[in-house]
């Protein structure tokens, strides 16, 4: 590609996302802060669904400061139902590093940006050129998907052999003068112009340099390796109702949902019954004495799928008394709602009525 066609697609970018882009509330800010947060949820999470959460996580932490002092039940309360909870910690990690090592003040340099928890090469490009104008080009999906097909680069895209090729190609269409509005840009085409299926190529305003359109092989492109294979999982959830209370306990293991609350849990290789169930030496821990649990009022299979795990979960309803399975907390359902809990919990209790 010439140094002509380079300065012509840099400028072709910048003019349509003048005109295209989508007014967002972390656009429009140099604020460090608000951009690592709006990076952050959005890493995992489309736009409309993280609007909000962004919003009310601002307005929660309101800077590094407030983010520090909270406890973690607190931040992982606010980030409920987003999933991926490793960022919410990693957040909290984050900001206490920022108040210790750079004396509360939000890194400006490249190198500090991405020694915080959390944060990428990716997160750190887009810190670095969208609060200080420093020359770093992102790389996410949309941009993957829009240097594939511009290239036709058949790499596939979750190597690191991709990570390599397609840098050097976004570093090649950087403009350097304009870092910030250039990785917006070329963003902001992925996300509305050069979309997974049906790109508007027509209409598009770097169509003539694009050599996948030229070549009428666009739906080749981006080239993905096999899909990810998941784990199946069985998790049989004891939904015990008692005078208007539960009971719940904390997931402490290193497993999914590090630090949520659930119901008390036995994980199993398959289904189980009822009958199953109560031969189930985790289940039985869970009781000192023997219970006289004789039967179940109601049994509710929910699927719950996650990017590398599907989850089988059932939740067994016991309307019983006097009945407190060891280490867990007993709550109100009104008290449920301050803990930090699973989404797939949140749908069940929702099923329920209850929350
Ligand atoms: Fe994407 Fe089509 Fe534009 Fe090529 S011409 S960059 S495939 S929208």
């Amino acid at each position: 590609m010439t140094r002509k066609e380079i300065l012509t697609i840099q400028t072709k970018l910048l003019n349509w996302y003048h005109q295209n882009k989508r007014e967002l509330p972390w656009r429009n800010t140099t604020n460090p802060y608000k951009i690592w947060i709006s990076e952050i949820i959005l890493q995992q999470t489309r736009v409309k669904q993280g609007y909000q959460y962004y919003l009310n996580f601002i307005k929660r932490f309101p800077n590094v400061k407030s983010l520090a002092e909270a406890e973690e039940q607190e931040v992982l309360k606010q980030w409920q139902g987003l999933g991926y909870y490793t960022r919410a910690r990693n957040l909290h990690k984050a900001s206490k590093m920022i108040m210790c090592d750079f004396n509360g003040s939000f890194p400006t340099q490249y190198k500090d940006i991405i020694s915080l928890a959390g944060i990428g090469e990716y997160t750190a490009s887009a810190i670095a050129s969208f609060a200080f104008q420093l020359p770093y080009a992102v790389l996410d999906g949309n941009v993957y998907r829009f240097l594939s097909r511009l290239f036709v680069d058949e790499t596939p895209i979750q190597t690191s052999e991709a990570k390599k090729r397609f840098n050097q190609y976004a570093t090649l269409l950087l403009n350097k003068k304009n870092p910030d509005i250039h990785n917006q840009a070329i963003m902001e085409m992925g996300a509305l112009q050069c979309t997974p299926t049906s790109p508007n190529c027509v209409e598009c305003p770097v169509n003539e340099h694009c050599k996948a359109f030229e070549m009428g092989k666009i739906e080749m492109f981006p080239v993905k390796k096999n899909k990810i294979k998941q784990r199946k999982r069985f998790f049989n959830y004891l939904f015990i109702v008692e005078n208007g209370s539960t009971f719940i306990q904390k997931r402490e293991e290193k497993d999914i949902w590090k630090n949520l609350y659930e119901f008390p849990l036995v994980e199993s290789e398959k289904v189980l019954d009822w009958e199953e169930l109560i031969k189930n030496e985790t289940f039985n821990s869970y009781f000192q004495e023997e219970c006289n649990l004789k039967s179940v009022s109601s049994i509710i299979d929910i699927k719950h799928v996650l990017t590398h795990q599907k989850i089988m979960a059932r939740f067994f309803v016991l309307n019983v008394v006097k009945l407190k399975p060891q280490n867990t907390l007993e709550v109100t359902f009104e008290e449920l709602k301050q803990y930090p809990i699973t989404r797939l919990i949140e749908i069940f209790l929702e099923k329920q009525k209850l929350y």
